[in-house]
């Protein structure tokens, strides 16, 4: 039943690029928008729903930007730098234009700005950042019944994305945990899923009521949730261990961690149950 749920990866040229930023909008009230491009991003390839850049940012008090450089013109590898450096993983958006690639990325401005919120809050057309990654691309499965995604206003960036690479007429819920009446979302996620608001809920609680208020989730629907780390801890027990989805079916990520600075999404968000 889960072979159907195994997803091809791709490897792509890890390198370190030189990106500038062209434009800076505000697409929805608590996130910004920073749109970059340059020279490094003629093959900058992303074709995966879930990948993610890590973005280096300069240093807020000095503005220096400590960040890794490319292993050699056209080689595979960044040397990094001999200093401490300021970097966080953001989801790319990638297009490309007569211009050449231009990324999108979406910072969600959060009440306790870090670097990364507080630079994108700020950021002016010819600031620069220097962005590693991503290494490869894991395309979504491809032959689903239907799509249930579970995310914040951190992991929305990638939401939209996987509502892009469902097969077209795939029926895709999305359960939102953002703050406020949440009405921005399904305009954020355009035409096509059914969107369901919750208010944040650190038990989890709010987000597994939702997944109950739902179809049953079937044999042949690929479920996603990523964001605040802790409270996926009860949702990923639930799926896993409640409704009994394995692995392949319900992929749970940790996106950053309440009171934690530069969370390490690759540390299982529950160290007591971790993915083998
Ligand atoms: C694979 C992946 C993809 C990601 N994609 C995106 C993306 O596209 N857009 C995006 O906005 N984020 C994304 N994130 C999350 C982002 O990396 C973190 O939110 C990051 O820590 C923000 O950096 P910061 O410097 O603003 O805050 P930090 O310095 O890391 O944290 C400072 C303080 O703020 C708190 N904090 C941090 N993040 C948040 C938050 N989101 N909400 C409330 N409080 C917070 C922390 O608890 C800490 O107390 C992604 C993470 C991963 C792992």
């Amino acid at each position: 039943m889960t072979d159907r749920f195994l997803r091809d990866t791709v490897r792509h040229r890890f390198t370190a690029r030189e990106a500038v930023v062209l434009r800076v909008e505000r697409v929805a009230p608590p996130i910004v928008r920073v749109t970059v491009s340059g020279a490094d991003f003629a093959d900058f390839t992303s074709a995966g729903p879930a990948d993610h850049v890590r973005v280096f940012f300069p240093d807020p008090v000095t503005g220096e930007l400590v960040a890794p450089t490319p292993a050699g013109a056209g080689e595979d590898g960044i040397v990094r730098p001999d200093r401490a450096s300021i970097s966080r993983d953001f989801t790319p958006l990638p297009r490309v234009t007569p211009a050449g690639v231009e990324l999108d990325l979406d910072f969600f401005v959060h009440p306790d700005p870090g670097p990364a919120s507080s630079w994108a809050e700020s950021a002016q057309p010819g600031d620069s950042l220097v962005i590693v990654g991503p290494r490869g691309s894991k395309r979504g499965p491809q032959d689903i019944d239907a799509l249930l995604l579970v995310c914040d206003e951190t992991a929305l960036p990638s939401a939209s994305r996987w509502v892009q690479d469902a097969p077209a007429g795939t029926p895709i819920d999305v359960i939102a945990t953002v703050s406020g009446s949440g009405d921005w979302v399904a305009g954020y996620l355009g035409a096509g899923p059914r969107v369901h608001v919750v208010a944040p809920d650190p038990s989890g609680g709010a987000v597994i009521a939702a997944i109950a208020g739902l179809e049953p989730i079937a044999g042949g629907v690929f479920v996603w949730a990523a964001g605040e780390a802790s409270s996926l801890v009860p949702v990923r027990r639930h799926l896993r261990r409640a409704l009994g989805l394995p692995p392949a079916q319900a992929q749970i990520s940790g996106y950053w961690r309440r009171g934690v600075e530069a969370f390490d999404h690759h540390a299982p968000i529950d160290p007591f149950d971790p993915d083998v």
